[in-house]
């Protein structure tokens, strides 16, 4: 039997809470719930669940606190906000940035069911196809974040490993800084990061893929729009 997908339901309010992880069971999902941040980001942060929904307004710890946290442990970890409908179209972008979806409170059950759906099926277990990056010489094993160049052994961050998959699955054209930070990052461009991170992490990563770092072949400035993979294939 397929493994059933397990869904952490973060939601104060228990009326809908309860409701929500009844309906889930009931259509065949493994459901935990919390009813505050703090505990929902504890929760989250265990990382045995394939979907986090995801109320804003909570106590101890806001939902999108929670958001940047998670993305920060863990880019892909799919999650859905659940946004009252009073939302503005500010907060309805912020959402967009860091979350997977969203959806407007009060919510239809069989829309939530379908957005559920369609954000698991895109999920990581989906991924595994690019499990190794080719750059000429060096191959890097994207789940060990680990590299190898004749006999040299190479180690990258998460996020290293995370701009390098973007990259090389966008490779036909250069990305732009802001779109790294939105995708890579999961922050929106206003916040209070800036391009120049991405400049930074460019630069460290070049020390490492490229023979040359001055005159990188593989991770390749585009004057005006943004970085380029040049990858084998
Ligand atoms: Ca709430």
């Amino acid at each position: 039997m397929k493994k059933r997908n397990r869904i952490l339901v973060v939601e104060d309010e228990e009326a809908i809470r309860t409701g929500l992880a009844d309906v889930l069971v009931y259509h065949g999902y493994e459901v935990d719930q919390a009813a505050t941040g703090p505990d929902g980001l504890r929760k989250a942060l265990s990382g045995k669940f394939d979907l986090v929904l995801l109320d804003i307004m909570l106590p101890g710890m806001d939902g999108y606190a929670i958001c940047n946290a998670i993305r920060e442990n863990d880019r892909r970890q799919p999650v859905i906000m659940l946004t009252a409908k009073t939302s503005d179209e500010e907060i309805i972008n912020g959402l967009k940035l860091g979350a997977d979806d969203y959806v407007g409170k009060p919510f239809s059950v069989q829309q939530l069911l379908l957005r559920i759906e369609a954000v698991l099926r895109r999920s990581p277990a989906g991924e595994e196809q690019q499990r190794t990056l080719w750059l000429g010489e060096l191959s890097i094993d994207t789940e060990n974040l680990s590299g190898r160049r004749g006999d040299e052994t190479l180690t990258f961050t998460r996020r290293e490993i995370g701009i390098l998959q973007y990259l090389a699955a966008n490779s036909t054209r250069p990305v732009p800084r802001e779109e790294l930070l939105l995708k890579v990052w999961g922050y929106a461009r206003n916040l209070d990061i800036e391009t120049r991170t991405v400049d930074i992490h460019m630069a460290k990563l070049r020390r490492k893929i490229e023979p040359d770092p001055k005159a990188p072949v593989h991770l390749v400035t585009v004057r005006g729009a943004g970085y380029r993979l040049m990858s084998d294939d």
